[in-house]
This record gives C-alpha cells, structure tokens and sequence, in this order.
C-alpha cells in the first residue's frame, strides 16, 4: 500500500522582526499517522501550528491538505477543510459549560448560529438536535459525559485539556494538531490522555503533536520530525531519532 500524505508543508517560512521563527521547512504527515514534531523552546513549532491552520500567513511556502491549497486561508476555513486543533496554553471560556464549550465547536461545521428564538427555523432545530447528538457522542468518547453541565474553567487540568480536544473533535477533524497537549500535566494524566490520542487515531483520525515527552513521543510516534531555529534538523521514526547525534546535542543538551 503506498502511502497518502494528508498536509504537506513545503518551503515555509515565517519571520518576525529579524528572527527567522519558521525557516523553509518542508515535510509531510502520512494519514492515519500519529507524526510528532519536536525541538527545543523557540523552535518554531507553534509557530508551524499558527502557520498551517492559518492563524498567521507564511511569508513564504505552501501548506497542502490532500490535495487542496490552504496556505493563508481564514482558520476558520481551514477547519472546514478538516484540519483541528488545540493551543499550547489552554483557551476556555470561564461562563461556559462543558456541554456548552464543545456544541459551540459543532457550530462551525453547520454553519449555525445563535439566534434569537423567534427566528428559530425547523430546519436550525433539526441542525441543533443533531450537534446536540454529536456533542453527547465526543463527551462520552473523550470521558467528560459525567462533568458535561460544569463549568469547563473550573475543571481540573487534564479534563480542561479534554475539553479542548472534545472541541476540536466536534468539527470531525481528519487531522488533528495537539500543541503540547501533556505540558504540566502528572504523569498518571498523561498516560490517560496518551490512550485518548490513541483511541482518536485508531478512529481514523490523523495527529500531528508537539511534544517535549520523550516517553510519549517514542511510544506514540509513527514518525518524528525534529526542529530546530525553524529549520528540519532530522526526521525518522523513534528508533533513528534518538540515535542521531545532530538531535542528542540539540535536543537533549547532552
Ligand atoms: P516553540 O513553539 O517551538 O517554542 P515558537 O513558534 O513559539 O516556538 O517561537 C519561535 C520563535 O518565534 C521564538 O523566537 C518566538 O519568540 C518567536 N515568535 C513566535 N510568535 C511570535 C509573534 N507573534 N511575534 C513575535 N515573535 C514571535
Ligand atoms: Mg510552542
């Protein structure tokens, strides 16, 4: 079987004032894999995520999804396409329930709005019931059905890492981006939250995560790519990462 490549990024750079945060980069993430990308703290990693879900335009390069163009277009768009995630420092609103939080994620898939009740058509009911359903079905996937009518801000830590990634589930993502989804998490919340990515892949659903665990990145990676100043330093699977000299001195320090 060959392999599919479902984001191709090529040539992609991003510079801010003088720093070069993204540098001609270019790699691809098959379907189906759990790809992980690594590097030290200002490597530009994030700024990779901002970049392919359009929350910053490259000043150079190309991201592809299959076989669609989508560098540069609204992150909202992008979503559309199929392509989700979630952002290294939690962003939950405080008023909001679990429920709530994650049926505002379905909102972009159908295109509802909230509107007023009097222009409430049959047609948005049928919307409304519908993504009520899928909301219930991520909740119950991602383990946050009993705590769904608290507030998700109140939550403890690694649930309100569930919340976002129930939200970014509810657009029926293809390929899902974590950006440092365990940082600060303990290690038992961390083993949970390693057999929920791999009940989300085994769904069919693509991730691309950042990760500074080597644990997790060696026990879950079908592939890694390793950065550096914004540049690909090496890429391979566990096994070639953790031998190549290049990454054990910029990576691990040693
Ligand atoms: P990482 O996620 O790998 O830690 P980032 O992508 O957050 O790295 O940052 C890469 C580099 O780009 C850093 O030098 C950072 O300070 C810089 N940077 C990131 N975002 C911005 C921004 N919006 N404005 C200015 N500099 C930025
Ligand atoms: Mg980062």
């Amino acid at each position: 079987m060959t392999d599919t490549a479902i984001l191709t990024v090529k040539g992609l750079s991003k510079s801010f004032g003088g720093v070069k945060a993204v540098n001609d980069l270019t790699f691809s993430v098959q379907k189906n894999h759990i790809h992980a990308i690594i590097g030290p703290n200002g490597a530009g990693k994030s700024t990779l995520f901002n970049l392919i879900t359009g929350i910053i335009s490259p000043d150079d390069g190309e991201v592809r999804f299959f076989n669609n163009n989508i560098t540069s277009l609204r992150s909202d768009r992008i979503a559309q396409h199929g392509v989700s995630r979630t952002f290294q420092n939690i962003r939950l609103f405080p008023d909001m329930t679990v429920f709530e939080t994650v049926l505002i994620g379905t909102y972009l898939l159908t295109g509802a709005k909230l509107v007023p009740a009097i222009l409430l058509t049959k047609s948005f009911r049928e919307k409304e019931k519908t993504a009520r359903k899928s909301v219930e079905e991520i909740l119950k996937f991602v383990g946050l059905w009993d705590v769904r009518d608290e507030y998700a801000a109140q939550l403890s830590y690694g649930n309100q890492r569930r919340v976002e990634i129930a939200r970014a589930l509810a657009t029926k993502p293809q390929l899902l981006l974590l950006d440092e989804p365990t940082a600060g998490m303990n290690p038992k919340e961390t083993k949970e939250l390693m057999n929920l990515f791999t009940a989300v892949n085994e769904e069919g659903i693509t991730i691309l995560i950042i990760a500074h665990d080597m644990n997790l990145v060696n026990t879950l990676s079908d592939q890694i790519t390793v950065i550096n100043f914004g540049e690909k330093l090496v890429e391979g699977t566990a096994d070639v990462i953790q031998k190549h000299p290049a990454v054990i001195e910029a990576y691990m320090g040693k």
